[in-house]
């Protein structure tokens, strides 16, 4: 198989084009086509000599998702099932808020880390996503959106993006690139459900993106149950790599609290919130749970949302309750579970 253009960042594909023999310029001349005007066909790449299109042709995958299924919530959140080349499919939402659109990526195909409140945990692991298909979702994404713009992108799709760190890497940078997608850092989101070891790599890489951590619990015992990965990462371990995430970049980190009616919304709830987040310059994100089918658990009503709200609003000022987006087409956080049966796809609604 072709390597994929996405995949490698400007500096590479210039050493290799000028290797072949083609002037360097060819090389601005081909990522202008696929960055600046949205073109991946070399047939429509009208200025580029033919020789030149040929070894591109024969040197780089061009090839985006597929899409096998759009689903359009009352609230305008798009939900897109995607094909991948070996027919694995993942998930990604688009957002809409007035003229921002928020895009919502997949990181792997299914989730190792088993959070026991999530519908991606049932799938397991299937396996990490390349960078160019991580890349591909915000590519198709903009061609989605036409004129309107993408403005802001969060790793809270399918997957856990620490557990997938090279990939995530190379990913970002190529984002960040000018010649790329061109986005600003303070617009991409990493979350996490707290890889401690990653997020010390990812402190100390030098990139700069923000990081958003799923709490979720912060009593001794709840979040173990709730979140196994708090097993191998204890929430002390956890604090100190935010400390030090802290240390070294500039953004805030957003905590994200999924509510869950009678398990994790007590006053001795608040109590720990405060105790491990108190001290973190962050913001704490609420999220009420969103069902998911044969979980054991329950929804807040509007009224636990407020109050739980209220109190945690005593503690810090810094806190945002996240509105669901998407939940009638399983789209919403957590919803997202890429299910596939090649036969039974319905047909593209759009
Ligand atoms: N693995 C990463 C990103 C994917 S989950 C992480 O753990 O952060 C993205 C967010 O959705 C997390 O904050 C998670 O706690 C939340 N989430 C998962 N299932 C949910 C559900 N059923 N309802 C509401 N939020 C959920």
């Amino acid at each position: 198989m072709k390597p994929h253009f996405f995949d490698y960042t400007p500096d590479q594909v210039v050493k290799e084009i000028t290797a072949a023999g083609f002037k360097s310029y060819r090389s601005k001349q081909l990522y202008q086509w696929v960055f600046s005007r949205g073109i991946t066909q070399l047939a429509d790449m009208s200025n580029l000599p033919q020789p030149f299109r040929t070894w591109v042709q024969a040197h780089y995958s061009l090839e985006l998702p597929r899409i096998l299924h759009i689903s359009t919530s009352i609230d305008g959140t798009r939900k897109y099932l995607l094909g991948l080349q070996d027919n694995s499919a993942i998930e990604m939402v688009i957002i809409p808020a007035g003229d921002k659109h928020t895009l919502c990526i997949s990181s792997q195909v299914g989730c190792a880390r088993n959070c026991q409140f999530c519908a991606t945990a049932s799938l397991g692991l299937k396996r990490n996503l390349h960078p160019h298909e991580i890349l591909g979702q915000i590519y198709l994404a903009r061609q989605q959106l036409g004129d309107k713009r993408l403005t802001n992108l969060v790793f809270m799709g399918m997957g856990e993006p620490l557990d997938n760190y090279d990939n995530l890497i190379i990913s970002i940078r190529n984002l960040q690139h000018e010649a790329m997608f061109a986005f600003s850092p303070r617009r991409i989101t990493v979350s996490t459900c707290g890889v401690v070891p990653k997020i010390y790599d990812l402190a100390a890489s030098g990139l700069k993106v923000k990081l958003a951590v799923s709490l979720n619990a912060a009593v001794p015992g709840k979040r173990e149950k709730l979140m196994p990965v708090t097993l191998s990462y204890p929430l002390e371990e956890l604090k100190k790599a935010l400390l030090e995430f802290r240390r070294q970049t500039s953004y805030r980190i957003t905590f994200e609290y999924v509510m869950i009616k009678n398990f994790n919304m007590g006053n001795d709830d608040l109590k720990a919130i405060r105790r491990f987040a108190g001290d973190i310059s962050c913001k704490i994100n609420l999220i009420p749970w969103n069902e998911v089918p044969h979980l054991p658990y329950t929804s807040p009503n509007a009224d636990d949302i407020e109050t739980f709200r209220k109190k945690l609003e005593r503690l810090s000022a810094a806190i945002t309750l996240r509105k669901s987006r998407g939940s009638d087409i399983e789209a919403a956080c957590g919803q997202l579970a890429g299910k596939y049966q090649q036969n039974k796809i319905p047909s593209l609604e759009e």
